[in-house]
């Protein structure tokens, strides 16, 4: 397991800066699981993913009433997952379907990135290898923490890269 590095960010537009880092140096076949509480940010990241990427603004709207969208019109398709209404009510093998289902091997197969909010249901079935934000309140109204951890070697790498060029710190 990668380092983990941390970081305060003092209004949604330094979440999205957030995101738009990881997309300059995001590759097909990504992924990036987002933790955290109901408006923590995760959305707001995946904005700024989105927007480092290419995407025209507004592609990203919380897919929460389907489980996957995908947004169009950048370097690379972001398939934009949100799993909320299914934490605390799948087993892993009825996970392990729901993916199948979804078709996720295939997005991050045809080229895609894919982000993932509220990864805790279909966590096992993930790729093992991938980028984990979490992000959490921070005691003031705009002030969030995020917690970047790269799984795997190439995830680690990256976020190695970015957090000395970002001036992110070590947890
Ligand atoms: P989630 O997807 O985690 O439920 P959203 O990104 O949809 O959260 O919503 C976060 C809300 O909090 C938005 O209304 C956003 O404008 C607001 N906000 C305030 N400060 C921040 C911050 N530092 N980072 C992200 N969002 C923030
Ligand atoms: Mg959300």
């Amino acid at each position: 397991m990668g380092a983990a590095w941390r970081l305060v960010a003092d209004g949604p537009e330094a979440t999205m800066r957030v995101g738009e880092a990881l997309a300059e140096r995001l590759a097909a076949g990504d992924v990036v699981a987002l933790y955290g509480p109901l408006g923590a940010g995760k959305t707001t990241l995946v904005r700024g993913l989105a927007r480092g990427l290419g995407a025209p603004e507004g592609a990203v709207v919380s897919p929460t009433f389907v489980y996957v969208r995908e947004v169009r019109g950048g370097r690379l398709a972001l398939y934009h997952v949100d799993a909320y209404r299914l934490v605390g009510r799948l087993d892993d093998e009825q996970a392990r379907m729901l993916m199948e289902q979804l078709g996720l091997d295939w997005y991050l197969e045809a080229g895609g990135v894919v982000a993932v909010e509220w990864p805790e249901p279909i966590e096992a079935s993930l790729p093992p290898e991938r980028l984990v934000a979490r992000l959490d309140f921070a005691g003031w109204p705009e002030g969030r923490i995020l917690t970047l951890q790269g799984l795997g070697e190439r995830p680690a790498r990256l976020l190695e890269e970015l957090a000395g060029r970002h001036g992110w710190r070590p947890v």
